[in-house]
């Protein structure tokens, strides 16, 4: 449990909407974080921005109600009427909110010319309520960063009965109902590249309009801090831990073997 003080003071972030994030893809994008109160996951990625993960669960619920998030969208559409975007990412994975549907019409219903993006790990497409709830979006951006169930859960360190099996078949279920865009992002650190001719199979079969290829850059924190799902541009009194990264030439060779071997557009965080 976390103490209110210590809630208070570093938690004074009361918004379920943050940003505008600058993206080096998509622009000026507002984060719409619809699990807020914890960080909450059904993976613990050994590298995620948020730390180690407080509540590691696949568990599917209402964690804020939708109308705490609509109204916040409202106050922060007013100060940033510019932005490119809206994306669904936050404290841990947005697929856990029962609610996200109504949100994503609530957000509609507000600010019906600016695209609906989400960053999802994938873990619960496999259940068919919530690919349906998701189909309201312009974009769905699915993680990817294992190829074996060894390496996955080596590096996505999941909850009990997540497998990358039930990742896969989410994500190929997920591309029969739904019609918008489909991406796949994928971290990449030494670990996971012994096996990339695997990897490159199963974007194959994915077959996504994008896939970009990230690396860790941004340190480990050693504490959870609500200003950690935005820019990370706040330093803050906890230690971190530098990460194992590609070299830029280890990403090159990754990114042409990629293009090769499966003709899909494939982009890499150093270009
Ligand atoms: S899926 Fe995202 S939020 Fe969840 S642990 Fe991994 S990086 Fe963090």
């Amino acid at each position: 449990m976390i103490d209110k003080k210590a809630e208070e003071k570093h938690f004074n972030n009361k918004s379920t909407v943050y940003g505008p994030v600058k993206s080096w893809r998509f622009g000026l994008s507002l984060g719409i974080d619809p699990i807020f109160t914890l960080s909450t996951c059904s993976f613990n990625c050994f590298y995620c921005q948020l730390g180690q993960i407080q509540d590691i669960t696949d568990q599917v619920k209402e964690y804020i109600p939708t109308d705490t998030v609509i109204n916040d969208f409202k106050d922060s559409l007013k100060n940033n009427p510019q932005i490119d975007v809206i994306t669904f990412s936050g404290s841990g994975e947005p697929t856990l909110a029962q609610n996200i549907d109504l949100m994503i019409q609530g957000i509609k219903e507000l600010a019906p010319k600016i695209e609906q993006y989400i960053l999802t790990n994938a873990t619960e497409l496999y259940r068919p309520e919530v690919r349906q709830r998701l189909l309201g979006l312009d974009k769905i951006i699915v993680k990817i960063d294992a190829a074996t169930e060894e390496t996955f859960q080596k590096i996505n360190r999941p909850a009990k009965g997540v497998t990358l099996a039930r990742v896969r078949e989410g994500i190929l279920e997920l591309k029969k109902d739904y019609h918008g865009k489909i991406e796949v992002q994928s971290m990449f650190t030494p670990l996971n590249l012994s096996e990339v001719e695997q990897y490159a199979e199963l974007i194959k079969e994915i077959s996504p309009e994008v896939v970009q290829l990230n690396t860790p850059k941004r340190p480990y924190p050693s504490q959870w801090h609500r200003e950690n799902r935005g820019n990370h541009l706040k330093v803050f009194d906890y230690k971190t831990t530098d990460l194992k990264t590609l070299s830029e030439d280890q990403a090159t060779e990754l990114e042409t073997f990629l293009k090769k071997t499966t003709s899909l557009k494939i982009l890499s965080i150093y270009r």
